[in-house]
């Protein structure tokens, strides 16, 4: 790691790590090198440890530090995808006959590849509410390798608690992945809190503009590390140069975006509560959700995901989806912009039928970082 960025602030890492003006030229953004190959002083004689940019590219290299330095840890790898971070994350620490324990209500896309994917090489997993430490405890076998855990949930928003289950991780001997997706390093830091990896679509907050895909593994041990890079590597699941400074682009702001996704949420939960059409609100900053006390230690403050159940059931729900104006109906979250969507047909259409699917009645927004009267007003029309 080039800078030792520890005594620095979140937001002085996000704009700083791993991204010092270009020795050579001055430039304070680092460029985007667009270049497949480096050329070599000799056979072997590498300039700057740059070879081929599979392996390693320097705008890659400025988001992997980076991103390192927001999420605590010593070592991150960026991926051209969530899901091939997760993939490659998964291959890594499993082998045939052994087993994973997963979140009941985990993104869909990390449930279809160990139910549809790694199933077929022999990795088992067992699927089980983690807001019940107990009973992630009591899902432990003898063979169980990770617990793969990620708080808060989408779209209902459940939270674990991330040191608890660190705990059973260690007393089982398996690693503990953390999803940081929805929370993001700005609000909670799962190494700290005693998990192995964090794992994070860039998609979403990170980049936080809508316009790029990417993953990323962040860990402090060495040996996973190595494990990460070498299958990362050897499968070839990069981002391309222009992908991860966008994406580092992204991150400069993630600070000051978090807090007015949080703040905004928090006016949009109030206008909802109470609200005739509005029969009950998920989001962990109310105290009587039931993983308040646990999110409120653990995080910061409590994002920009908020989701309720509207009167009426699943017509009445799709009929506010329709209406909203400023919210656009759409997959995905995390970006400057408020998104609104009908989880049961739309972002877990495939739980349906399942222990998982999601009530029909419950919309979810991602709460973009606009003007919160008119976000509120948008709703508030919509509902009608
Ligand atoms: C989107 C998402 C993923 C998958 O990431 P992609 O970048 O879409 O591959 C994984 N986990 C969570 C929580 C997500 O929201």
């Amino acid at each position: 790691m080039a800078d030792d960025t520890s005594r620095w602030g979140f937001e002085t890492r996000a704009i700083h790590a791993g991204q010092r003006p270009d020795p050579q030229t001055g430039s304070v953004i680092v460029p985007i090198y667009a270049t497949s190959t480096f050329a070599q002083d000799g056979v072997g004689g590498l300039r700057s440890g740059y070879e081929y940019s599979r392996s390693a590219n320097p705008t890659r290299t400025a988001l992997e530090e980076a991103l390192a330095s927001l999420e605590g840890g010593r070592h991150a790898l960026a991926f051209s995808s969530g899901m091939a971070a997760a993939d490659v994350a998964l291959r890594a620490m499993t082998r045939p006959g052994d087993h994973v324990i997963l979140g009941g209500d985990a993104y869909g896309g990390t449930f279809r590849l160990l139910d549809k994917v790694l199933a077929h090489w022999g990795v088992e997993y067992t699927t089980v509410d983690l807001a019940d430490v107990d009973t992630a405890r009591a899902a432990v076998q003898a063979n169980t390798k990770v617990i793969w855990c990620e708080t808060p949930t989408n779209p209902l928003l459940g939270i674990a608690d991330i040191a608890a289950l660190a705990q059973v991780a260690t007393v089982a001997g398996a690693r503990l992945v953390v999803d940081n997706t929805f929370a993001t390093p700005y609000l909670q830091s799962p190494l700290g809190l005693g998990a192995d990896v964090v794992l994070h679509s860039t998609t979403k907050y990170l980049g936080g503009h809508s316009d790029v895909v990417g993953g990323a593994l962040i860990t402090s041990d060495p040996d996973l590390h190595e494990q990460f890079g070498f299958l990362r590597n050897a499968v070839g699941s990069v981002p391309g140069p222009f992908d991860a400074y966008l994406t580092l682009r992204g991150a400069k702001t993630l600070g000051l975006r978090m807090e007015r996704h949080s703040d905004n949420a928090e006016r949009i939960v109030e206008a909802l509560l109470g609200h005739r059409k509005v029969t009950k609100v998920y989001y962990p900053g109310l105290a009587d959700h039931p993983g308040h006390e646990v999110a409120a230690k653990q995080m910061r403050r409590f994002g920009g995901m908020v989701s309720f159940s509207v009167a009426g059931g699943e017509a009445a729900a799709l009929e506010v989806a329709a209406r909203t104006q400023l919210f656009i109906l759409g997959e995905s979250l995390g970006g400057v912009e408020s998104l609104i969507e009908h989880p049961g047909r739309m972002t877990h259409a495939s739980t349906t039928g399942s222990p998982l699917q999601v009530p029909d009645d419950v919309l979810r927004l991602s709460v973009g970082i606009e003007d919160a009267t008119d976000l509120v007003g948008d709703l508030l029309q919509a509902l009608g």
